[in-house]
């Protein structure tokens, strides 16, 4: 069973800095079926933004933040990393269980870090993601990084593999030809993706809607999942354009909302009912 959990859904500036929609992150949690063979849980947070702690410890029913085995960050920018060290603590208990995995780029951890050296200490293993990295095993999970993201500062790509099933989180980027065929290596059965602008033709380091609808129609998932949205993403109403993008490629797509859960496992089986 794979699912992700919604703690955040919103991205840009102005919808992170009044909390439009929350910045926690997604809390990917991965176990074995009922019939499959046994074997542990495991949980990871990705991109704990501000707000992250109280998203995870409000939910309902809430994150287990000390059973939680990794944090993982595609990169350094607030959004993605505000509550970091909150959550690293949460999950060794204030330092005084030394355990789990930190996973982010070099300059997450060094030059300017987003990560308090102090924080990093206290996490059993810490690994720099690097640009087609891993695997990095986080339990019987595989962790693979994509292609380095132009995105201002390092920024990778999770390709997360269970039991056959690969999720993939495409976090932000500005466009460039070789991220689809990259993500389309992977065979991902879910992407996730974040889709912050609309339709302009801004120059900047993120992805509008048409350019992320050419690279899932290039990837072709069995599920996509839209998420990071701006001001002007929300007053278009996200599920409408999620509704129309499904339309148009003929695979599910989501358009997340905070708080609410992906079940991976039932999502992919539903897509494979539906072509037979
Ligand atoms: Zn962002
Ligand atoms: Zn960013």
């Amino acid at each position: 069973m794979i699912s992700v959990r919604f703690l955040g859904t919103g991205g840009a500036r102005f919808v992170v800095a009044k909390q439009i929609r929350a910045s926690g992150g997604q809390w990917y949690r991965f176990a074995p079926s009922p019939g499959e063979a046994p074997g542990p849980v495991t949980q990871i947070h990705v991109d704990p933004g501000p707000g992250a702690l109280v998203r995870a410890t409000s939910a309902v029913p809430p994150c287990e933040l000390e059973a939680l085995d990794a944090i993982a960050l595609s990169h350094k920018h607030l959004d993605h990393s505000g509550d970091v060290n909150a959550i690293v603590e949460a999950m060794t208990s204030g330092g005084f269980r030394r355990r789990g995995a930190l996973l982010a780029p070099r300059d997450a951890f060094e030059g300017e870090p987003v990560i308090f050296p102090y924080a990093a200490r206290f996490v059993a293993t810490r690994h720099y993601l690097e640009e087609h990295g891993g695997p990095y095993p986080i339990n019987d999970v595989e962790l693979r990084t994509s292609i380095q993201h132009h995105h201002g500062v390092e920024t990778y790509g999770m390709h997360f593999r269970y039991r056959g099933t690969t999720v993939s989180y495409m976090p932000c980027t500005r466009f460039f030809d070789e991220l689809a065929p990259d993500y389309a290596s992977h065979a991902p059965d879910v992407m996730i993706c974040n889709v912050l602008r609309y339709r302009d033709s801004l120059k900047v380091d993120h992805l509008n809607l048409d350019e992320a609808k050419g690279i899932l129609a290039f990837v072709k998932p069995k599920v996509a999942v839209l998420t990071h949205f701006s001001t002007k993403m929300l007053e278009q109403g996200p599920e409408r354009l999620a509704q129309e993008l499904e339309d148009e490629l003929g695979f599910r797509v989501f358009a997340a909302h905070d708080g609410w859960t992906l079940d991976a496992t039932t999502e992919i089986a539903a897509a494979a009912g539906a072509r037979a």
